[in-house]
């Protein structure tokens, strides 16, 4: 028979069970929680000290009190897809579970919104409205499995995000814990410029650090009446760049507008969705637009002649949904695709200005050259946000730091010409020392400043965000090792 008792004399751990309603809610054997030992950022690993799953938000602001009371550092979880590490339990953290809370509390769409507990689904608001005519635009690669809560902490963004915006243009409303356990509510329910400071702005993508996301209110969109998508092969990824930089200027505002490189179009069509890109292509755009179904021909009539403009091998409009569903799983599982053509690999998510595309891609094929590493590009071009994957095989000794360090110098090149180090996927511990590339050291003090005074004894996922004074002094040294 299953045995129900804490078998252990942790007290922390017994009183932590006591608030979740005992051993099925709570882990703390080392075999279990080295499930809880990283995110999507796998290249460090710490173990928690105990992983907890409460059902509501009374039990969350139970734990964190406790938490707060007896200086136990800790931090919330949703489904670990973060790709910038801001999930891992640097400092033995008891690790808050929201994957019991996934509700979907609420529909309005007379109001056109709905509300969520922090661990429901993505891609499961917009299943759940879908018959109704309504969608959730915020669209993470992840969808099918990150979180809601997940998404405001790390303002999330998607392949649609280049007209419909990231995360932090649909949230009308939080509930939110704050590190001491006091619950709040924030938002004015979506009236434009509300009074006082902006908190739902500060607290969507500041990562875990400010406070516990409970409950939120997101807006829900109509779906579109028209919609058609594009594919267009290029043998020089110049032409693709300059295709992109020719849309935008034409005036057009395309629901997506995504690139791949020649080595990230190897890796799709080596995984589970291949659509039969040629392989010796520099460069592919994946081009959607939709809106009202007057004036959606002409676009896509003027997307085609600026594709043939720019010398393009191939161009074709998908003719069915199911062949647009195929055109975008293969897009959408593009990081994932790279196990398919390497043991490991990392993400990096640069920003960039679009019309720095071409120089942007140059310094990175030069990286990939000095460090023996490949580098594949999957990158919303539209907004300029670069997904450059750094392929490496952690089996080989010193290869897992030439790839940080591969992974910093592309974001370095983002830096230098403008754009930033992070578009959607947050700082977290895998970019906290990059944070000097943009930002002066009074820059980040300020920062600190903001999380102090919600965080003020930084046990709320400590660790993560800002640079550790003198750590990037040996990240330097590992680059300059590199002839
Ligand atoms: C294959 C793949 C594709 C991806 N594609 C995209 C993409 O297109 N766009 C994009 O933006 N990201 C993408 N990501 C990254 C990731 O999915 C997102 O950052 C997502 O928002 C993380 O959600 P999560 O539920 O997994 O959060 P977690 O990884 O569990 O947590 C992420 C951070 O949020 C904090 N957190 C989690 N829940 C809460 C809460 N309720 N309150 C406060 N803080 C909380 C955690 O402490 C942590 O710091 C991708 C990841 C993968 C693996």
């Amino acid at each position: 028979m299953r045995k129900t008792a804490i078998q252990t004399k942790d007290p922390h751990i017994q009183a932590l069970a006591r608030i979740v309603g005992g051993e099925k809610s709570i882990l703390y054997k080392k075999e279990d929680l080295i499930a809880y030992d990283c995110d999507g950022f796998t290249v460090h690993r710490h173990l928690p000290k105990a992983v907890v799953f409460p059902k509501n938000t009374e039990e969350v602001a139970a734990i964190v009190k406790y938490c707060h009371d007896h200086d136990l550092p800790f931090l919330a979880r949703g489904a670990g897809t973060g790709l910038s590490g801001g999930a891992i339990p640097l400092n033995g953290e008891v690790v808050i579970s929201l994957t019991r809370m996934k509700r979907l509390l609420h529909v309005d769409l007379e109001n056109r919104r709905a509300v969520v507990e922090p661990g429901f689904v993505n891609l499961k608001l917009t299943n759940s409205i879908a018959d109704r005519g309504y969608y959730y635009a915020p669209d993470p690669s992840s969808q099918y499995c990150c979180t809601i809560g997940g998404n405001v902490a790390e303002n999330a963004g998607g392949a649609h995000c280049l007209k419909y915006g990231v995360t932090t243009n649909h949230i009308l409303g939080l509930e939110v814990v704050l590190p001491n356990g006091e619950i709040i509510e924030i938002g004015e329910n979506g009236i434009p410029d509300p009074p006082g400071y902006d908190l739902l702005g500060l607290l969507t993508g500041s990562e875990g650090t400010l406070g516990i996301v409970t409950k939120i209110t997101v807006r829900i969109l109509k779906n579109p009446e028209a919609k058609q998508t594009v594919l267009a092969y290029f043998d020089r990824v110049e032409d693709a760049s300059q295709a992109v930089s020719d849309i935008i200027s034409a005036g057009m505002v395309p629901a997506a507008l995504e690139m791949m490189d020649q080595t990230a179009i190897e890796g799709v069509e080596a995984a589970a969705f291949p659509v039969g890109h040629p392989k010796d292509i520099e460069a592919l755009l994946l081009i959607e637009v939709d809106g009202i179904s007057a004036g959606i021909s002409e676009q896509i009539n003027e997307i085609l002649h600026i594709c043939k403009k720019r010398n393009v091998r191939e161009v074709k409009v998908a003719q069915s949904e199911e062949e647009r569903a195929r055109w975008w799983a293969n897009r959408k599982t593009g990081f994932s695709a790279m196990g398919a053509i390497s043991p490991d690999y990392l993400v990096q998510d640069g920003v960039i200005p679009r019309n720095k595309l071409p120089e942007v891609l140059k310094n990175i094929r030069a990286i990939s050259k000095k460090y023996g590493l490949r580098i594949a590009n999957i990158f919303h071009a539209g907004d300029g946000n670069l997904h450059p994957l750094v392929l490496f095989d952690a089996r080989k000794p010193g290869e897992t730091e030439r790839a940080l360090a591969a992974g910093s110098e592309c974001l370095q090149v983002c830096a230098a010409v403008g754009g930033s180090i992070t578009g959607e996927h947050g700082v977290g511990i895998e970019k906290k020392e990059e944070m000097r590339f943009i930002f002066s050291d009074e820059e980040i003090v300020a920062q600190t400043d903001i999380r102090d005074v919600f965080n003020p004894k930084n046990l709320l996922n400590a660790g993560k965000l800002f640079p550790t004074p003198g750590r990037c002094v040996e990240m330097k040294q590992v680059a300059s090792s590199i002839k």
